[in-house]
């Protein structure tokens, strides 16, 4: 049984991989590379291309005996989605139409897909329950929820059993230190600190002071990458075992401001982080914490690194050692 991570080469698919490796899986990874790192798959067998590409899949299901896909390959930019909703209707949906087309054509039954909290859109009360209303207010959000639509009536029609997991702030990194997160161009508020903690930004800028919270600043609920992964096997054997589709939130359950975060960053680095207050960035909630107990009780999972610290700590470490983030001239176990 072998498990296709398509998007296995990003921050979250490549932790996923790893993780999966580390208990035994046999794993291969698709992946285009358009955002990406070779490096952050090293030793696993990976196919090169787009989930679009009918012939690559047919190659992929033909070549492996694969049970259950995990599913993160998308465009995953707010700001992007709303100048360029194209994009993103294409990338994802598009794409991700095709690639549950084949698994129906292949007879391939399991699919964990990688969805976000940004289905739910302007929370109406917090913390955010998996039954609460889907607003997104942006086209990421409503293309990964359209998703979870074409997956539901997947299952009625097809029998194709999904779990999608509405992930909160995925932070941190493989508390060993072999891989990290590496955007280019970096967007995400604790990779941003580091950058300035390293010296290679000035200043962060912070999104508002002037929101209904604290100390002004937007609230979010921080998770570590390894216990999304996690999450991602324990989603893989609960479909495998009871063949039921569902969908979960994956945070904390704990919120924590962006001055607050910038605190903790100060405590791990040793490093003074200047801040300078900028507007307020279009789309961003005040605050926005999950409630996953649901996940917690059905599929038994338990976050092993709940704590800020740890995130800070473990994605400073990378940082530190990997300041320009991924080397890329790195040759990897490529099938095509
Ligand atoms: N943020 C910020 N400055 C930055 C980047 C992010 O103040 O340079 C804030 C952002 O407004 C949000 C929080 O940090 O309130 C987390 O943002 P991020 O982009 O990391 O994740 P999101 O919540 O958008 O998924």
């Amino acid at each position: 049984m072998t498990i296709l991570v398509t998007g296995g080469a990003g921050y979250i698919g490549s932790h996923t991989v790893l993780y999966l490796t580390e208990q035994g899986e046999k794993v291969i990874v698709l992946d285009d590379f358009s955002t990406g790192h070779k490096k952050a798959i090293e030793g696993t067998v990976c196919y090169e291309g787009k989930i679009h590409n009918s012939e690559l899949l047919d190659k992929i299901f033909i070549e492996n005996s694969i049970d259950s896909v995990i599913h993160f390959a998308a465009s995953s930019l707010v700001g992007e989605s709303v100048t360029n909703p194209l994009k993103y209707y294409e990338n994802n949906v598009m794409g991700t139409f095709n690639l549950v087309k084949k698994m129906a054509e292949y007879n391939v039954k399991n699919i964990v897909f990688s969805s976000t909290a940004a289905t739910y859109g302007e929370p109406k009360s917090i913390p955010i329950k998996e039954e609460d209303a889907t607003v997104p207010t942006n086209p990421y959000g409503e293309t990964k929820l359209a998703i979870e639509k074409l997956l539901k009536w997947s299952d009625e029609a097809y029998g194709l059993k999904s779990i999608a997991l509405r992930y909160f702030n995925a932070a941190g990194a493989d508390p060993e230190g072999r891989i990290g997160e590496d955007h280019n161009p970096e967007s995400h508020l604790i990779p941003i600190v580091l950058q300035v903690a390293l010296r290679k930004r000035n200043s962060l800028k912070i999104f508002g002071d002037d929101y209904s919270t604290e100390d002004g600043t937007c609230i979010r609920d921080y998770i570590h990458v390894l216990d999304l992964a996690q999450a991602h096997y324990l989603a893989v054997k609960k479909l495998r075992e009871e063949k039921k589709s569902a969908i979960y939130n994956l945070g904390n359950g704990t919120g924590f401001s962006v001055k607050q975060v910038v605190d903790a960053c100060e405590k791990v680095t040793g490093r003074s982080i200047p801040t300078e207050i900028a507007p307020r960035r279009a789309g961003d909630p005040a605050i926005l914490i999950a409630s996953s107990q649901k996940a917690q009780i059905n599929l038994q999972w338990k976050p092993q690194y709940s704590d800020l610290e740890s995130m800070v700590k473990h994605a400073w470490n990378w940082h530190q050692n990997n300041v320009n983030g991924y080397n890329e001239t790195f040759v990897y176990n490529s099938k095509v």
